[in-house]
């Protein structure tokens, strides 16, 4: 068998995978490692994770609040705060 790398179609069907089944911070990290190799934008996934501490936000561990074009999410685990504007 030949030793081939991951294509970048096979890493972005890995991260999408991880980010299915209620990763943990661990598993967010190595998401972000893969994507980061490859150059892989992660866009929407970003805002499911805390920046932080990489918890996975759910709705026990983050409030979301929507402040006009803005979207606040703020991780209970650690109070980090992040702000996206909505498009
Ligand atoms: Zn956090």
């Amino acid at each position: 068998m030949k030793k081939e790398k991951f294509s970048k179609q096979e890493i972005q069907d890995k991260i999408k995978e991880i980010f299915k089944n209620n990763p943990s911070p661990k598993e967010i990290k190595k998401a972000k490692r893969l994507a980061m190799s490859k150059n892989i934008k992660l866009k929407e996934l970003r805002k499911k994770f805390c920046k932080k501490c990489y918890s996975f936000f759910n709705s026990k561990n983050s409030e979301i609040r929507i402040k006009k074009s803005l979207k606040i999410i703020k991780c209970k685990t650690c109070g980090y705060v992040s702000r996206y504007t909505i498009k």
